[in-house]
C-alpha cells in the first residue's frame, strides 16, 4: 500500500496533524470508541457509532505503516503510556478539545500477531446523563424517581454489555444528588466524573477491590452507595450488608434477563433470603438505535401485512389499547445520520418487588420472574412509536 500522499514523508507535524484529524473525524460522527488496528503492513482504523463497529472514509480507514507507528507513538505519549513497552497491555488517558467542547479519551494498549492495537473511548465532558433522557416511558420514570428517593434499598440493573448500564446509574446519581446527601461510589473505572459525588476507582495494581473500597466507603457516613458492578461473593456480600443497614444502593450486572442476573447471585453465593427483602427495584436494559426523524419513512400497508407473527399482533393489539394509533417506521439514511439512524435510546423492563417476586427470589423460582416478555415487548412498543426499527430490536434481545 503506497503511503497516503498528503501525509508523506511523515513529519512531526504531520503525525499530529493526522492524529487530530482520526480524533476529529470519530468526535464528528459522536463514535464512541476508536480503534486503531495493525494489519500485516498497514493499519485499519474504525470507529464504533452508536454501538455499532463501522470503518472510517477512506483514506482515513486505512493507514500506510509508516504512519501508523509514529500515531501509535503519538497517543502513547499524550496517554502517558510507556512507549518503550509495546508487548505487554497499557492504560492511559488525556484530554483533547474540539472547538470549546473537552473530551475525556481513555487510551488502551494491547499487542496482537500484527503489532499493538490501540482502542481510544471518547467521553464528552458536557455528556448528557438527565434520567428523563435515558428512554424510560413515563410510569417507568415515576416508578424509578419514586424508588431513588427513598432512603434505602437495592436498586439493579442488568443488560448485557453495551446496554447502557453506566449511564443509566449515573443519570440516577445525577438525580439524586444534593447537598444533604452522602453520595459515594466504587467504579472499574470512573467514566464520568460527576460533581457532589466522591468517586473510587478501583486499582489492581495496589489490590483495591470492589469490596476493599465499599467497606471503607461505608465508614464514610454514605446515604446512597454505587457500586460499578457485582462480579464477586466479596462485592455482592458487602453490597447487601450495605443496602441492609440502611443504605440505598445501586449496582449493576452483567446479564441479559432479570432471572439470569439472579441465578448469577445464588451461584455467587449469595443469601437469597436476604437479597430478596433488600431489593426494591431490578431494572433490564438494552439500547436501540433510534431513527432518524429527518429521513424515516412510515411502513406501507403491504409492509405491515408483511409483520404477521403472533408476537408482533399481540404488540400491537396492547399498543393500541394503551397508547393509541400505531406509527412504524422504516430507516432510510439522509445527509444528518448514520444509515437512517441517529443517537441511542434505552429500552427498559422495570421490575418493582412485591411480595410475591420476594418469594420467588427466596426460593429460587427466578423464572417466574419474567413477566411478559420484558424488554422485548417494551423494544417492540418502541417500534410502533416509530423511534426504532424491528431489526434494532431484533438485534439486542434474543
Ligand atoms: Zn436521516
Amino acid at each position: 500500500m503506497s503511503d497516503i500522499p498528503f501525509y508523506s514523508p511523515v513529519s512531526l507535524n504531520n503525525v499530529i496533524a493526522l492524529t487530530d484529524q482520526l480524533l476529529e473525524i470519530a468526535a464528528v460522527a459522536d463514535a464512541s470508541d476508536l480503534h486503531l488496528e495493525p494489519l500485516s503492513q498497514s493499519m485499519r482504523i474504525r470507529m464504533r457509532v452508536d454501538g455499532l463497529m463501522q470503518l472510517l472514509k477512506s483514506p482515513f480507514d486505512q493507514l500506510p505503516a509508516s504512519a501508523a507507528d509514529a500515531i501509535v507513538v503519538r497517543i502513547k505519549l499524550l496517554s502517558e503510556m510507556d512507549i518503550s513497552e509495546s508487548r505487554r497491555p497499557q492504560d492511559g488517558s488525556f484530554q483533547w478539545q474540539l472547538n470549546d467542547k473537552w473530551v475525556d479519551i481513555r487510551c488502551s494498549s494491547l499487542a496482537g500477531h500484527w503489532g499493538e492495537k490501540l482502542v481510544l473511548r471518547l467521553q464528552w465532558q458536557q455528556q448528557n446523563i438527565d434520567i428523563c433522557q435515558q428512554g424510560l416511558s413515563p410510569q417507568q420514570l415515576q416508578i424509578v424517581n419514586r424508588q431513588l428517593s427513598k432512603p434505602q434499598g437495592l436498586i439493579l440493573v442488568t443488560g448485557p454489555t453495551g446496554s447502557g448500564k453506566t449511564m443509566f446509574l449515573y443519570s440516577c446519581l445525577k438525580k439524586i444528588q444534593a447537598p444533604h446527601i452522602n453520595i459515594v461510589s466504587a467504579e472499574d473505572p470512573v467514566e464520568i466524573a460527576l460533581l457532589g459525588v466522591h468517586q473510587v476507582a478501583v486499582n489492581n495494581a495496589i489490590n483495591l477491590s470492589f469490596s476493599h473500597i465499599l467497606r471503607a466507603l461505608l465508614r464514610q457516613d454514605p446515604d446512597v452507595i454505587m457500586l460499578g458492578e457485582l462480579r464477586d461473593f466479596d462485592s455482592a456480600d458487602v453490597a447487601l450488608k450495605a443496602a441492609q443497614t440502611g443504605h440505598l444502593l445501586l449496582t449493576s450486572m452483567h446479564t441479559s434477563s432479570i432471572s439470569e442476573a439472579m441465578h448469577r447471585c445464588h451461584g455467587l453465593g449469595v443469601d437469597m433470603l436476604a437479597l430478596s427483602y433488600c431489593l426494591s427495584l431490578i431494572i433490564n436494559q438494552r439500547l436501540v438505535r433510534r431513527l432518524c426523524n429527518e429521513c424515516k419513512q412510515p411502513m406501507t400497508e403491504l409492509q405491515l401485512a408483511a409483520m404477521g407473527s403472533e408476537e408482533w399482533c399481540d404488540a400491537v393489539a396492547t399498543y393500541e389499547f394503551c397508547f393509541g394509533v400505531v406509527n412504524p417506521c422504516l430507516p432510510v439514511g439522509c445527509e444528518a445520520c448514520h444509515g437512517g439512524f441517529r443517537g441511542r435510546l434505552g429500552v427498559f423492563d422495570v421490575m418493582v418487588m412485591d411480595q410475591s417476586k420476594r418469594d420467588s427470589v427466596a426460593q429460587r423460582q427466578v423464572q417466574e420472574l419474567e413477566y411478559g416478555a420484558g424488554v422485548r415487548r417494551q423494544g417492540l412498543w418502541r417500534v410502533l412509536a416509530g423511534h426504532t426499527s424491528t431489526a434494532e430490536v431484533n438485534r439486542v434481545t434474543w
